[in-house]
């Protein structure tokens, strides 16, 4: 990562029916010879078939290749089937954008990202989360997409619960920022006054439009894809995933680690910014309220996972990504004092 290079895409396209415009993006874009598709499973009937017809209705020559997870083993899948191919569309939720991004950085080719959910900042930003071999998730600085395609009338028509964890993944940016100012006091970490700004402003937006955040509408749709996409700039701007993941991030990548039947990445982290304000003597309680009002899990039980597997992951979280400095310090939580917490914010 170089703290000096910024990242953005040079197109973004968010509203109803943009996806059938992807081709003449394309072309806009000076895009010329073969492209790639990834994309999953269900992901590839509701969009992916749409994106490759667009472009082969412009003569585009166009592969397409279906990925389920997001792990070292499906980037190298997909850095396989690259070939020719000059650039990669990922058109599918968190996992293939994921994918798409680390895979056409590894192949130093552009990428397109055309999501179909809601549920992570990941969108826009130059981050990807890959889960290692050795069964860790890591946040990896991939690339910015070169354009962000994102047709809200089928982000509308992904189950609610992806809309609602997009939101909690903004509303973490709270702790990641108070964590980020931390280390910036203690290790002297570089801080960015306009990154975490934006970052924060966007928390804000979302916590404030919570009442507008409802299933089905497009207008919903539209305001979390918006929040997503600054969280994503505030990260470029930023050159590290810092204004965006903190200790309430390690927590969830700790639950990742432990547990073979985690939530959605943003349920997971909104639940970590609730223990994780506490820990900061911040308004845990403003947290919690406001991931209610979006219909987001605040609770072990919400998310449906066993409460003893919360104190564990709270007592390992600070083995996560060990440089990244946060409230958590170096020694991280006892057992006792993971359990108080827990039993303090009501999420056990
Ligand atoms: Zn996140």
């Amino acid at each position: 990562m170089d703290s000096k290079k910024i990242q953005m895409p040079r197109t973004v396209h968010i509203g109803s029916g943009v996806i059938n415009e992807t081709g003449e993006i394309c072309r806009d874009l000076k895009i010329k010879g073969d492209l790639l598709i990834v994309t999953g499973d269900v992901t590839q009937k509701i969009a992916g078939a749409l994106v490759k017809e667009n472009l082969e209705n412009l003569d585009y020559n166009v592969s397409l290749v279906k990925i389920d997870d997001a792990t070292e083993k499906s980037v190298e899948y997909v850095e396989d089937k690259v070939e020719d191919a000059l650039l990669i569309l990922g058109v599918g939720g968190g996992k293939v954008i994921d994918v798409s991004k680390m895979a056409s950085k590894n192949k130093n080719i552009d990428f397109i990202s055309i999501p179909t959910s809601a549920a992570h900042d990941g969108i826009a930003s130059p981050l990807a989360s890959i889960k290692q071999k050795n069964q860790e998730s890591l946040s990896l600085y991939a690339q910015a997409p070169i354009g962000v395609v994102a047709d809200t009338d089928i982000i509308r028509k992904a189950p609610f619960k992806f809309l609602s964890s997009g939101c909690a993944d903004v509303i973490s940016n709270y702790t990641a920022i108070k964590d980020w100012q931390l280390a910036h006091r203690l290790r002297n970490e570089n801080y960015s006054e306009s990154a975490a700004a934006l970052s924060k402003m966007t928390a804000k937006l979302i916590i404030k439009s919570s009442d507008a955040v409802k299933k089905g509408l497009e207008e919903s749709a539209k305001l979390v894809v918006k929040s997503l996409f600054s969280s994503g700039m505030a990260i470029s701007i930023a050159g590290s995933s810092r204004p965006a993941s903190g200790s309430e991030h390690k927590f969830s990548h700790a639950l990742d680690k432990i547990t073979n039947k985690s939530a959605l990445h943003g349920h997971q982290c909104g639940v970590g910014t609730i223990m994780m304000m506490n820990l900061h003597g911040g308004d845990w309680k403003f947290i919690k309220n406001a991931l209610k009002d979006i219909n987001a899990p605040t609770t072990a039980y919400d998310l449906d996972i066993d409460p003893d597997d919360i104190i564990d992951a709270l007592t390992i979280a600070h083995e996560i990504r060990k440089e990244r400095y946060t409230i958590l310090g170096e020694g991280g939580l006892s057992k006792s004092a993971a359990k108080n917490l827990a039993i303090k914010t009501g999420v056990i």
